[in-house]
């Protein structure tokens, strides 16, 4: 494994902000914590460079016992949102700072100074100072910088946080692009779920200093374990079930099924993404969960309709509908069937 953390806590006074966290990242992964502020991801991502040390555990790296090794001793490259450039040394100076603290040899640092800087795209402004360039300039240099050293592990924390949307899509897609042609591991952190989604092989997801779930984007994306994680994912429908014997029941009494999950107790909620609901006229198939509904407002989004639907015992659904060729769209206060799949359904607990 790249990366082993095994069990690591760590507390601040009485608060504790990481609670036995175990992470095995094999080398090459793109690895991503996600979770809320303060849920405990840059704690952790702190405790992997060493400028944390955990109350309890170990921080393996490379299969070497790295717990207690201050962070220049681990060879990590790191890009952090509170680590920013050097405003005192120029572009080429910034990139080349952990080789020169290193000693490299100086032609050794100046190859490898053009070679991270074209990497991120940023050849001939190496002399130029950080008041010279955009924000997205001076995040290439600080991925420039994590990079120089060929390091096989990097961590980075919410690195395009302060980039606008455009930017950290470019951004997004030149980290992936590095990250495979170097062969890098990467731990990454965002709160952003679609970044988390779009770039990584796996995502644990964190919650009060504790992985709720972990797994490919996917995976957790459309099998979650928790109401927390399927919210947090993105657009959840959660409606409240009931046991009525061998049955499940939702809004006005609907056998609801779902192929996934169970009900702890008597009651709990069923989840399923507006994307995986169909807004129909008709009647369906019995293998499907349906239930009637009045269109409450559309909100056309151009390639998507979304439709907020209300059902019964004021139940409320989100349902996307692709704008497809031939699309017809429903206005409010029609009268609808929703239906989905067992397949796309999962049982929680409430
Ligand atoms: P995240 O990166 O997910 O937003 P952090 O790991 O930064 O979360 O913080 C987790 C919790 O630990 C927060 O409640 C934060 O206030 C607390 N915390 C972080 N660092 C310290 C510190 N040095 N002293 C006291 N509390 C801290
Ligand atoms: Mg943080």
């Amino acid at each position: 494994m790249a990366v082993d953390l095994q069990s690591v806590t760590k507390r601040y006074g009485a608060e504790t902000v990481v609670a036995g966290v175990s992470l095995a990242i094999p080398e090459g992964e793109f690895f991503t914590l996600l979770g809320p502020s303060g849920s405990g991801k840059t704690t952790t991502l702190s405790m992997l460079a060493g400028f944390v040390v955990p109350d309890e555990g170990r921080v393996m790296l490379g299969g070497q016992d790295m717990t207690r090794v201050p962070p220049r001793g681990r060879g990590l490259g790191m890009v952090f949102q509170n680590y920013a450039i050097f405003p005192h040394l120029n572009v080429a100076e910034n990139v080349a700072f952990p080789l020169t603290v290193k000693g490299a040899p100086k032609a050794e640092i100046q190859a490898r100074v053009a070679e991270a800087l074209a990497m991120v795209k940023l050849d001939g402004f190496g002399a130029r100072y950080a008041r010279q360039l955009s924000g997205g300039q001076q995040q290439r240099v600080a991925l420039a910088r994590a990079i120089v050293a060929h390091p096989k592990v990097v961590l980075m924390d919410e690195p395009l946080g302060a980039l606008d949307k455009n930017l950290r899509y470019h951004m997004q897609v030149e980290i992936k692009e590095i990250q495979q042609r170097l062969g890098m591991t990467v731990i990454y952190v965002t709160h952003d779920q679609e970044e988390a989604l779009t770039m990584s092989d796996r995502i644990a997801i964190m919650n009060h200093g504790k992985i709720a779930q972990m797994g490919p984007p996917r995976e957790v994306y459309e099998n979650p374990e928790s109401s927390f994680v399927a919210a947090f994912l993105g657009e959840a429908n959660l409606l409240k079930v009931r046991r009525d014997g061998e049955a499940v029941r939702g809004p006005g009494g609907a056998a609801i099924l779902a192929a996934r999950g169970a009900l702890p107790g008597a009651d709990g909620l069923v989840f399923v993404r507006p994307e995986k609901v169909s807004v129909l006229a008709g009647t369906l198939d019995a293998a499907s969960n349906h239930l009637p509904g009045q269109v409450q407002h559309a909100s056309f989004l151009g390639n998507i309709v979304r439709y907020a639907v209300t059902a019964a015992d004021g139940a409320s659904l989100l349902c996307d509908v692709a704008n497809g060729a031939g699309a017809v769209l429903h206005r409010p206060g029609d009268a609808v069937t929703l239906s989905w799949r067992a397949e796309d359904s999962r049982l929680l607990a409430g």
